[in-house]
């Protein structure tokens, strides 16, 4: 299957999924959009009262304010995998339990290993935990690592800075930061003939 198949089979699954409790009330599973060539992947946390009824990721406030943020940047949604630990809409919009974000893991990765991603975003702290567990938020994000030879950048959730105008400019900033990441992330891609000491990977990992 190519990437593109990947990504319609792992939508085709969700859809129909019963592997965790979510399932009981969802009315859309919400697997994601975007292209399965995208360079960056957002990956949040799970689906909120209008991706329920659209069956799409990001469509409510918070995702105006991902276009935004995305516009910053001279970025549109299209060009951009976004999608959610989990599928299926927690009620109530509570946090995604950990045998939830157990079952539904292997729908994420099977996405990741599709879309093979120069760089993904974590907005909020259930998806970051799934890269980098045991931090805090607030002391990492915006800070660029390798997990599994992957650049992951954390970052605070789009909700979270509706709710706390204070991290407006935190999570621009953090915004600001990806060309530069996809840059050097296309630098790392180029053919070995082609590589000199200037052109190897750089070490971006604080850790
Ligand atoms: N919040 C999320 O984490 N994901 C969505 O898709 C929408 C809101
Ligand atoms: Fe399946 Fe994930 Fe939905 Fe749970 S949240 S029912 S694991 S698709």
């Amino acid at each position: 299957m190519n990437p593109s198949e990947v990504l319609e089979q792992v939508a085709k699954e969700v859809s129909v999924c019963t592997l965790c409790p979510l399932y009981h009330s969802r009315k859309n599973a919400v697997p994601g959009s975007g292209p399965a060539g995208a360079d960056i992947m957002f990956i949040g946390e799970g689906p909120g009262f209008h991706e329920n009824e659209q069956g799409l990721p990001f469509v409510g406030a918070a995702g105006r304010f991902l276009d935004e943020l995305l516009a910053g940047i001279g970025m549109k949604r299209e060009q951009v995998f976004i999608t959610n630990v989990v599928k299926c809409r927690p009620p109530g919009n509570r946090d995604p339990e950990a045998e939830e974000l157990e079952a539904c893991d292997s729908y994420l990765e099977r996405q990741i290993q599709a879309i093979n991603p120069k760089v993904i975003v974590t907005l909020g702290r259930f998806s970051m935990a799934k890269f980098i567990p045991n931090v805090k938020i607030s002391q990492v994000h915006g800070q660029q690592r390798y997990v599994n030879n992957r650049l992951v950048v954390p970052m605070f959730h789009p909700a979270a800075a509706l709710h706390q105008g204070s991290l407006r400019p935190v999570i621009e900033a953090d915004f600001a930061k990806l060309p530069e990441l996809i840059a050097q992330a296309n630098q790392h891609e180029s053919p070995p003939e082609a590589e000199d000491e200037n052109s190897k990977p750089q070490q971006l990992s604080l850790f």
